[in-house]
């Protein structure tokens, strides 16, 4: 008999067949029904931050307390975890230090002209903005020589003092 024709039939007090209803069968399947749906709530919570905690967090301790906290406090849990999280992934942090190394690469690469300050690369001869010389250039293969070396690396030919370094000779 279900519960409004057993509302309807009955000429006493109707609440009974409310208190009926709480205490029969049909009742207990919906308790039970909705303490399994938040177990599954729950466990879907704790799963949701092990996933993006893994994505974001390196330190295994760290990483172990979040998918606790979501574990334990469950949605509330994954709120806080949410707004604590590291802002980024592992992947694009890994990345950007990468494109960092890749533009200090460049950026060492890059010198300024001793005299106008203007940017040289250390390959070049002569500063192409004030025109002075930067370095010598060895007289058997060629490749551009510090003003300071006494050999050239590339090839062992002895370096004398030249006119070309008279600049830093004179400092001496
Ligand atoms: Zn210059
Ligand atoms: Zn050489």
């Amino acid at each position: 008999m279900s519960l409004w024709t057993r509302v309807a039939l009955q000429d006493g007090n109707p609440f009974d067949a409310f208190s009926d209803f709480f205490t029969s069968g049909t009742w207990r399947l919906i308790v039970l029904l909705g303490w399994f749906l938040l177990g599954l709530l729950w466990l879907a919570c704790a799963f949701w931050v092990f996933k993006d905690a893994r994505r974001r967090i390196e330190d295994r301790v760290i990483l172990v307390v979040a998918v606790l906290t979501g574990l334990v406090f469950g949605p509330m849990g994954a709120i806080v975890y949410a707004i604590v999280r590291p802002p980024e992934y592992l992947s694009d942090v890994r990345e950007r230090e990468l494109e960092m190394e890749v533009m200090e690469r460049r950026l060492a690469e890059m010198q300024v002209c001793p005299h106008c300050h203007a940017d040289v690369r250390e390959d070049y001869l002569v500063c192409p903005n004030c025109t002075a010389r930067l370095r010598g250039v060895c007289r058997t293969c060629r490749r551009p020589i510090e003003p300071g070396w006494r050999i050239c690396p590339y090839c062992e030919t002895q370096i004398g003092p030249t006119p070309d370094q008279t600049y830093q000779s004179a400092a001496r």
